[in-house]
């Protein structure tokens, strides 16, 4: 087999016991070769998270305070760690050196990275294993995005030929050699960029929840956990909301055909959700694969007689956004109706102007902001497949009592989203639920 990559997140590392449980995880199979720790997470609801302490101390240290109180607290979660697994390495030298340097100005990338810095080197000196700095084979480039061409061929000869390797997650290193982070929870991009250099077969992504649910758990109760997903599905997915996996942490091992295996941690035995590539995408036991939304739309419709014969319209009404610095979400039209779905929060304090703007660049007919919509995309790859998925869908908001102010089916056939009120989310999550996968299970099981 080939090797697989595992990154475990920082709820899966955040003191001895769970440091334990992650080395019988990677000797449970042989091949775990790579290793890509994020720094430890929080161990109950009320902690801290030791990169947020880390944040704590570059502002305090910038603004010309003492750093005792958050450093005090990095230092003894480590020794706390490196003492109760009894590990050897020179825990004092190394927690003083980054204090130092925090010190004397590394910055907020500098700070924030030692909190996987620390725990990968742990996690290497606890499991014997190579500790490879991610500052001398992930590169990002002037613009401060990764810089994919160099990252592959250093991090690559990097690794190649190690039997066993630790590779901190979360940063890199910029072109004036400095440490540079990613966004936060970006050790999930680091993972996928690790099992790309080094060709795995497979992204184990551990975490503390045992895969994707079909649906928000806050909102339905026990949702089925969805087994397989392809990469385009969970960016349709994620982009509304269900979150599981970094967004930047798909592209690397998408392009290099690499599935993602999201498991849990505290539960090992149970298989999580496999994110697969189009190619090999298996089949699923409901018409769709999840349901995720999003309240808090607004809808900007404009209204013109014969619009659909005025070359230039839509571009006008899009550069009044654009003048505006607002980008838009989706754009469902009519013949005679053009209507801009955008965050409601990207046009606070904009709608006169914006009104104005676009009565003085199109003449419409009329154009009006509407408030209060919640968009729920409803995601399946086997929608091409199935017949009715639309009908169901609809019957089911219907029979729910539900009005439906908007429709959107994009051109993939994998993903209906609809707009109804703000209020009405909830009740319109759980009835598509109950059409698609209530309802499938009590027919299955008769
Ligand atoms: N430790 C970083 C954060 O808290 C990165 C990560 O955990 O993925 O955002």
């Amino acid at each position: 087999m080939g090797i697989k990559v595992a990154k475990f997140g920082g709820s899966s590392l955040a003191d001895a016991a769970q440091f334990a449980r992650v080395r019988d995880i990677l000797l449970m199979d042989a091949d775990r070769r790579i290793v890509v720790p994020s720094a430890p997470g929080k161990r109950c609801s009320t902690d801290e998270k030791v990169t947020d302490l880390f944040y704590a101390c570059n502002r305090m240290a910038a603004a010309g305070e003492s750093i005792d109180a958050p450093f005090g607290a990095i230092a003894s979660r480590y020794h706390a760690i490196a003492s109760e697994l009894g590990l050897s390495l020179d825990l004092d030298a190394q927690l003083a050196d980054v204090r130092m340097r925090i010190e004397l100005g590394g910055g907020a990338d500098y700070a924030a990275s030692r909190g996987e810095y620390l725990n990968g080197l742990l996690l290497a000196d606890y499991l014997g294993w190579d500790f490879i700095d991610p500052q001398q084979g992930i590169f990002f480039d002037e613009e401060g995005r990764l810089d994919e061409e160099r990252t592959q061929s250093k991090l690559g000869a990097l690794l190649a030929g190690r039997e066993h390797a630790v590779v901190p997650g979360f940063y890199g290193c910029d072109t004036h050699g400095n440490v540079k982070t990613f966004s936060r929870g970006g050790s999930d991009i680091t993972g996928a960029i690790v099992a790309r250099a080094v060709g795995a077969s497979l992204y184990e992504n551990w975490t503390d929840v045992s895969g994707c649910l079909m649906a928000d758990p806050r909102i339905v109760r026990n949702p089925e956990p969805i087994r397989y997903v392809t990469y385009r599905e969970l960016r349709e997915l994620s982009y509304m909301g269900a979150s599981v996996l970094h967004e930047d942490a798909i592209f690397p091992v998408r392009i290099a055909g690499i599935p993602t295996n999201i498991r849990n941690t505290n539960h090992p035995e149970e298989p999580g959700t496999i994110i697969g590539y189009e190619a090999e995408e298996e089949e699923s036991p409901y018409a769709i694969t999840g349901i995720a939304g999003h309240k808090d739309f607004a809808i900007i419709a404009v209204e013109k007689a014969m619009m659909n014969a005025e070359l230039g319209f839509g571009r006008r009404v899009l550069q009044a956004l654009e003048e505006e610095g607002i980008s838009f979400e989706h754009m469902p039209s009519g013949i005679d109706t053009m209507s801009v779905v955008v965050h409601e929060d990207v046009i606070a304090g904009k709608k006169e102007r914006l009104i104005a703007r676009i009565k003085e660049l199109c003449h419409p007919d009329t154009v009006e902001i509407h408030s209060g919509l919640a968009l729920i995309a409803t995601v399946g790859r086997g929608m091409v497949r199935s017949k009715g998925v639309s009908a169901r869908l609809f019957d089911a908001l219907m029979r729910a009592g539900i009005n439906v102010r908007l429709i959107d089916q994009g051109s993939s056939e994998l993903n209906i989203i609809v707009g109804v009120d703000n209020l009405d989310f909830e009740n319109a999550v759980r009835a598509i639920y109950r059409a698609f996968v209530v309802r499938e299970n009590r027919e299955n099981r008769w």
